[in-house]
C-alpha cells in the first residue's frame, strides 16, 4: 500500500533549529497534538487545528484518525524524521520532470532516479554538469534536507499549508520560509 505524504523541510540557509523547538511551535498552533506515548520526539497525534492550517482543494477532504503501527500507517500523524547526518534526498512515484539547471535538457523522472548519487547531487546526463539535489526547485514533487516534518495522509496537492502555519516555522529559520513537498511511494 502506497503513502500519501505531506513534507515540510527547514531552509538549507539557516541552521537547524532544535526539533524541541519544532514540537513545541506546532503545539502552539495545534497543529501537532500529544505524542504517542512510545514515539515522543518522533511520531504526534494531529492537532485540533491542524485542518484549519491547511487549505484543502477538493470538495470533501477526509483524514483518517487512526494510530500508526495499529491502524496503518495511511492514517494522519505527524512525524518528525531528522536531524540526519546528512541530507537525504527524498521522493517517490509522483517525481515530475525538471529542466536540467545548467542546459535546460528535460529530464524525466526515470532519468532523475537514475542521475542522482547517494550524496543527493543530480549529475545531468546530457551535459554531465552536477548540481546538489538541495539547489534544485522539484516543483514541490521531492526535497533534499537533513530534518522533514511528515504528515502522512495527504495526497498530492490534496492540501496547501497556510501562513498560519508556514510563518512560525519560518520564525525558527530566521524569517526564511520553509519549503514543502508531497510523496507518494512505499512508506518509509
Ligand atoms: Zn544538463
Amino acid at each position: 500500500m502506497l503513502a500519501n505524504i505531506l513534507l515540510f523541510t527547514p531552509p538549507a540557509q539557516a541552521p537547524l533549529p532544535p526539533t524541541g523547538e519544532i514540537i513545541t511551535t506546532l503545539q502552539a498552533i495545534d497543529f501537532i497534538g500529544e505524542p504517542y506515548p512510545d514515539r515522543i520526539g518522533i511520531d504526534y497525534q494531529p492537532g485540533t487545528a491542524l485542518m484549519q492550517h491547511l487549505t484543502f482543494l477538493g470538495c470533501s477532504p477526509a483524514l483518517a484518525l487512526g494510530a500508526p503501527g495499529i491502524n496503518g500507517d495511511a492514517y494522519c500523524h505527524i512525524e518528525l524524521l531528522g536531524p540526519l547526518a546528512t541530507p537525504r534526498f527524498i521522493f517517490g512515484e509522483n517525481l515530475k520532470p525538471i529542466a536540467c539547471p545548467h542546459c535546460r535538457e528535460r529530464l524525466s523522472a526515470t532519468l532523475i532516479k537514475n542521475s542522482v548519487d547517494n550524496l543527493a547531487t543530480l549529475t545531468c546526463p546530457h551535459c554531465q554538469q552536477r548540481a546538489p539535489a538541495a539547489t534544485i526547485n522539484w516543483r514541490k514533487s521531492a526535497g533534499c534536507s537533513r530534518l522533514f516534518i511528515k504528515v502522512w495522509g495527504i495526497f498530492d496537492s490534496e492540501a496547501i499549508p497556510n501562513d498560519s502555519l508556514l510563518t512560525p516555522l519560518g520564525q525558527l529559520t530566521d524569517n526564511i520560509a520553509w519549503s514543502y513537498f508531497y510523496y507518494r511511494g512505499h512508506p518509509f
